[in-house]
This record gives structure tokens, sequence and C-alpha cells, in this order.
């Protein structure tokens, strides 16, 4: 199975996602779908907080839950109220590139360095905090991360699970 879909035209997209929140999310990020009304959310988007990224999509469209690496672990209850007041049907998850949740270990003394520096934290707090925190932020890869997340956390099928290009 191709892990990776480029959507550079609406024929890209699986038939199994026409007509759903998810085909106009690709549609009006990667294609410039026309923007629609909306009077009430349709999807759940979970992204990375990189300030990077930035979604092309109209107002009301979606819920947006933004963490570093696109994890949503640590957001049930966010993810709950979407679904139960807010009424999405479906949740995207979206990865990228160079994503600073990839190996944090390589960044710890630019993390410790930062805290102590730029917050005022006394070395030896910033890197507890560092030490207690990296294992549960580190994605590991990308595409394996967001993957393995739609696939575990929402018990959603594996044929289900695919990943396009934003
Ligand atoms: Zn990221």
């Amino acid at each position: 199975m191709e892990r990776i879909l480029k959507i550079n035209s609406a024929e890209d997209i699986l038939p199994a996602y026409l007509n759903s929140p998810i085909s106009r999310l690709l549609e009006y990020h990667n294609l410039d779908r026309p923007y629609e009304t909306y009077n009430s959310a349709e999807l759940l988007i979970g992204m990375c907080m990189d300030n990077r990224k930035h979604l092309h999509i109209p107002e009301n469209f979606a819920y947006i839950i933004r963490s570093g690496g696109a994890n949503l672990r640590y957001s049930e209850f966010r993810v709950s109220y979407a679904i139960a007041v807010g009424g999405v049907k479906a949740i995207a998850l979206i990865g990228h590139n160079n994503c600073g949740m990839v190996n944090l270990m390589a960044r710890r003394t630019q993390f410790i360095k930062g805290l102590v520096e730029n917050a005022g934290w006394p070395k030896e707090e910033a890197e507890d905090h560092f030490y207690h925190f990296e294992p549960m932020h580190e994605i590991g890869n990308e595409v394996d991360f967001v993957a393995s997340e739609a696939k575990n956390a929402f018990t959603i099928p594996e044929d289900s699970c695919r990943t396009y290009v934003l």
C-alpha cells in the first residue's frame, strides 16, 4: 500500500473520501476549492504547532487542535468535545516534514540552554523538565507516527488510514 499520496488534482483523492470532510480539506488546502460557508464544523484536525504550518480552509469548517507533532495523546478531552459538542464526523491528523518533535534528544542541549537563558530556569530544573517530557513528545518519524495514531487511537480500519501530502 502506498503510504503517501500526492494530491495534485481531485482524481488523486481516494474514492472512499469523495464528498466527505476529508476530501473537502484536501480540496481547500491543495486544490484551491472556493470557500463555502459553514455554520458548524465538519471536521477535527490534529496538526503540529509548528509556526511554519498554515492551513487554507474556510472559517468554521474545522476544529483544530495543535500540538507538537500532531500528537493528540494528551488532548483526549478536547477530541471528545469536538465530537460530542462540536458534532464533527471525521478526524484528520496532519504531520509534516522536518518536524521538531522528531529526534528531540538531538536538541536537548538547545532546549535546556533556552529554558535557562530565555525563561530564567535553574539548569537542573530545565534538565528534569526535558527528560520527564521528552519520551511523551518524541514522535520518532512523522509518517509512521500519524499513521499509527490514526490506527491505534481511533480504531480505524487500516485501509482507511492513508497519508496525503498537503
Ligand atoms: Zn512539527
